[in-house]
């Protein structure tokens, strides 16, 4: 027999409770596709086998954090929870005020709004779908500012999530500092397919916006998940704990948005964290008229201690390595049976490359809305369009912008699936990619207004 040499890695938990799914036919995802006009977003859950279509609020809680909900203080005001959450938040992202909001997006438009004025610019290193949305309702452009490696889906550079600090040093003497409130820095960037930031990178942004007295404001969101990829790709961060990396990534920042539903295990919740006292003021007050009290933010008292015992268990390496090793696992398969994927494999998901998988078919054909639909069709896999849908109009010319990256999203909940739904999903890519060459694209007969990814609907093309 032959010797198993390869060590593997496995879960540091075991599964209490499960969740029955329904198993489909051919002809049943055929019904259900059809229905919801190829988008995946309209997809029932029920009809879902696999559901890889987002890491937000889909993770599974532990049982610590089920009987944290039994402790949920439901006062209106000054909820024990929301003390237990601000003393979780001082200890390991180091900011000074909190705010809860009911999650992220809500943080995004409270900052949005005070720091934003008409005409001025927010860089970033690449757009997300609702921050450069709050960012152009406030008034303002957003610009990306990520380094060139981030839009080539084969370039292995180990940080793709780096700010180009020429792109923003020009964007600064072109503008002038005064027209930009602040530079807006994702973790682990989602839409350049996860990548992380460095913290050299980190520290040579701040400052740079030091020299021009520019604030830097963090997407948070996927910020431990960025904290191990420095702990295992830059030097120097071999030997410090998750909690030190966090710590250090968060203090070259002046406040963060934070979307709970990814990092920190639970299902729903977010927050704004701010050092700055001013701004922490006004926050407070129009929390009051979007969301709810200041110390509830639209959130259960049950939720906010949901968040503070997320983060001590989030924070865990083993965690990590287990989280980020299962996408990795996924990402080697695929690897080895030559599906184009995006490179390096990213922390929450693998990205197929569709224009690559399908470069028979036009970008306004919508290359990525289609695997998508062919993976569901022959899985009943569920993912996600990150391509010319997700990308919108601008908002000036009204022409669709074209993305480089044209990509489908397999995002994995955390603590969700296991090794075996991996094996199912690599197989049921292969299976798709193996009839690639009969596959037709789609045409877009619906289109609202805003954030059309989520409500678009599609047909096929004869
Ligand atoms: C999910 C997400 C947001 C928005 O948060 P919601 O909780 O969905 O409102 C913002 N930024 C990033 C990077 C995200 O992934």
């Amino acid at each position: 027999m032959e010797k198993l040499k390869k060590r593997s890695w496995a879960e540091p938990f075991k599964i209490k409770s499960v969740e029955l799914l329904k198993m489909t036919t051919r002809e049943d995802r055929e019904r259900a596709l059809e229905e919801a006009g190829y988008n995946t977003f309209l997809l029932k859950s029920e009809d879902v086998y696999i559901d890889l279509l987002t890491d937000s609020g889909t993770n599974a809680m532990s049982d610590v954090q089920w009987a944290g909900l039994m402790v949920g203080d439901e006062a209106y005001a000054g909820s024990k929870n929301f003390y237990h959450l601000e003393e979780k938040l001082h200890q390991y992202y180091g900011y000074k005020y909190l705010v809860p909001t009911h999650q992220g997006r809500g943080a995004e438009h409270m900052l949005s709004q005070i720091l934003i004025k008409k005409g001025d610019y927010i860089p970033g290193n690449m757009y997300f779908t609702t921050t450069r949305l709050h960012q152009e309702l406030a008034g303002g452009t957003f610009v990306d500012v990520i380094i060139d490696e981030a839009h080539d889906p084969t370039n292995l550079h180990p940080f793709k999530g780096n700010i180009d600090l020429q792109k923003l040093e020009s964007l600064i003497n072109k503008v002038g500092a005064k027209k930009i409130p602040y530079v807006c820095i994702a973790a682990t960037v989602n839409m350049a397919g996860g990548q992380p930031i460095s913290m050299e990178n980190l520290r040579q942004v701040r400052e740079l916006c030091s020299k021009h007295g520019i604030k830097i404001f963090f997407d948070a969101t996927r910020a431990m998940e960025n904290a191990y990829f420095i702990k295992v790709r830059e030097q120097g961060y071999g030997n410090k704990s998750m909690a030190e990396i966090l710590r250090e990534m968060c203090s070259y920042t002046d406040g963060c948005t934070m979307s709970a539903k990814k990092d920190l295990l639970v299902n729903i919740g977010g927050f704004l964290a701010l050092n700055d006292y001013d701004i922490f003021e006004e926050a407070r007050n129009m929390v009051v008229v979007y969301e709810g009290l200041h110390t509830y933010g639209g959130l259960a008292g049950r939720d906010m201690e949901a968040m503070a015992l997320g983060i001590v268990e989030a924070i865990q390496e083993d965690h990590m390595k287990a989280r980020i090793g299962q996408v990795e696992y996924v990402g080697e398969k695929l690897q080895s049976i030559g599906v184009p994927i995006v490179l390096p494999v990213g922390g929450h998901a693998i990205f197929l490359d569709a224009k690559k998988f399908l470069p028979h078919l036009q970008q306004i054909e919508f290359p990525a809305q289609t695997l998508a639909a062919e993976l569901y069709l022959e899985s009943g896999i569920r993912s996600m369009e990150r391509g010319i849908v997700s990308a919108g109009r601008n908002k000036d010319t009204g022409d669709h912008y074209y993305p480089k990256l044209e990509l489908v999203r397999l995002t994995f909940p955390r603590r969700v699936y296991t090794q075996a739904h991996c094996d199912v999903t690599a197989e049921a890519v292969e299976a798709v990619y193996e009839r690639r060459n009969e596959i037709k694209g789609l045409e877009m007969v619906y289109e609202p207004k805003y954030l059309r990814f989520f409500q678009a609907r599609f047909k096929r093309k004869m």
